[in-house]
């Protein structure tokens, strides 16, 4: 039950609601019974200053008739319930209670206030002068009809506070549910995404509000997931492809051996070509290995210190190799020394593939140009070939993996469509970059920025 938020939020809420609630309740309850009694004192004080006034008259006008004057200040105190003293001795009274009350409270100067616990009643004891003599005049009133009228207040509060309490509970119940209704909303969306419905998308209400604002990131969230999810199952689907090519290669090639007895040479032939199909799937396997591990984030560099134009002249020589018996011209300006710190191998196979591509994309009686270039900051590899070129609308995706203008021709000359991919790996790798322009029949040129600070 704790779990849920809306009950967490709800007694939250109520503890909070109802301690404010409990505390105003008895501040007013305190405040408007101190009024009460205290009204009730300032009317008993009233009755025993009209008494005093009533006495002092009474006092004053001593030569009207005696008798019947004092059978009216009688009546008089009778209806008041008061009684009157001169010093200790009792003058009037309307009763023996508000004699025996008066005598135990004692004469003051001030008007005094007590209360009679076992009557239950209140007595105000107010002295007075009237004609030079010194009197007191004493009131006791029931306080049945005060404490009723608190004892009902008190009963309206104490009836009041909790079905106050339970209706707040009820409210923010309600409304707790209401502002949860979205977030309940997008976790049951949110559930019925899997790797399969990857496209679908939460629903934004409201997409400046907070809710709206989170199912907003989460929808973004959800596209990077389905693009590097497509990006993968791209990837599996044309590596499973690539390596289906020499597999079935090889497996032809070994059926035809096996069919029939042969010569050692036919033999040697097979197995020449199974060799060869057995490099192509490796470099493959070796090209997907790097790419994977540069994804995964662990690609680890063997940084060493080297001379980028010693590099760079090595894999020409290589090359030349590839050139020479294709009638390509090979040409490599020699450049001053080039201090560079970085992995041999890869930055190897990123000059390796670029001129192999230059080579392979070039027809017989065609160019290739080497140029390597550095100032303070930066080291510009230049591969220039008179080629076939790219065209316009593919230049932007060569480096894609397994991307390919003719796919058929290229896969025939024995391309994977991830040399170019490793070429920006490697350029990345060493926080440079690559870049290519090209026109179609005239040939490309392919520019690898090395800054030197790595
Ligand atoms: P591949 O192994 O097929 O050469 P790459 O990733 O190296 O794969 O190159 C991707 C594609 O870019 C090639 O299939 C080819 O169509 C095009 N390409 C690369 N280099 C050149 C070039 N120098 N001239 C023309 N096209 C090129």
């Amino acid at each position: 039950m704790f779990n849920s938020i809306r009950v967490r939020l709800t007694l939250w809420y109520l503890l909070v609601f109802g301690s404010l609630l409990v505390g105003f309740s008895s501040y007013i309850e305190s405040s408007l019974a101190r009024d009460l009694r205290e009204q009730f004192d300032t009317s008993l004080l009233r009755t025993s200053r009209t008494t005093a006034n009533y006495f002092s008259e009474f006092v004053e006008r001593k030569n009207v008739a005696g008798g019947a004057r004092e059978t009216i200040l009688e009546m008089k105190l009778e209806k008041l319930g008061a009684a009157i003293f001169q010093g200790n001795e009792l003058l009037a009274t309307s009763g023996e209670e508000v004699n025996r009350a008066m005598r135990s409270a004692g004469s003051r100067p001030a008007p005094m206030f007590t209360t009679d616990p076992n009557l239950h009643k209140r007595l105000v004891v107010f002295p007075f002068q009237a004609e030079g003599g010194k009197y007191t005049v004493g009131i006791l009133a029931p306080l049945n009809e005060l404490e009723g009228q608190i004892g009902r207040m008190r009963n309206i509060i104490l009836f009041g506070l909790p079905a106050a309490i339970l209706f707040a509970a009820a409210g923010g119940f309600l409304l707790v549910r209401k502002s949860l209704e979205p977030l309940v909303t997008i976790s049951e969306q949110a559930e019925r995404i899997s790797a399969k419905n990857l496209h679908e998308r939460l629903t934004v209400a409201n997409p400046n509000d907070e809710l709206g604002r989170l199912a907003a990131i989460f929808n973004a969230l959800l596209a990077r997931l389905d693009a590097s999810f497509r990006v993968m199952r791209e990837f599996i689907a044309d590596a499973s492809h690539e390596l289906r090519t020499p597999l079935a290669i090889m497996q032809g090639e070994s059926d035809v051996a096996l069919s029939r007895d042969k010569t050692i040479e036919d033999y040697k032939q097979t197995l020449h070509i199974v060799r060869g199909q057995t490099k192509r799937m490796a470099r493959i396997v070796s090209d997907m290995l790097s790419l994977a591990r540069a994804d995964a984030g662990v690609q680890h560099l063997r940084v060493e210190e080297l001379y980028l134009n010693d590099l760079v002249e090595e894999c020409c020589q290589a090359a030349q190799a590839l050139a020479h018996p294709k009638g390509v011209q090979l040409a490599w300006e020699a450049s001053d020394d080039i201090s560079f710190r970085g992995d041999e191998e890869l930055l190897k196979r990123m000059a390796v593939n670029l001129l192999d591509n230059a080579i392979h994309y070039t027809q017989p009686g065609g160019m290739v140009n080497v140029k390597l270039t550095s100032d303070q900051s930066l080291a510009l590899l230049i591969i220039s070939d008179t080629g076939i070129g790219i065209p316009e609308e593919c230049v932007g995706r060569v480096f894609d993996r397994f991307y390919r203008v003719d796919k058929s021709r290229a896969r025939a000359a024995g391309g994977s469509g991830l040399g170019l991919a490793i070429v920006r790996l490697a350029a990345e790798s060493h926080h440079g970059s690559v870049d290519v322009v090209s026109q179609p029949g005239r040939g490309s040129t392919f520019t690898v920025s090395l800054p030197l600070q790595t």
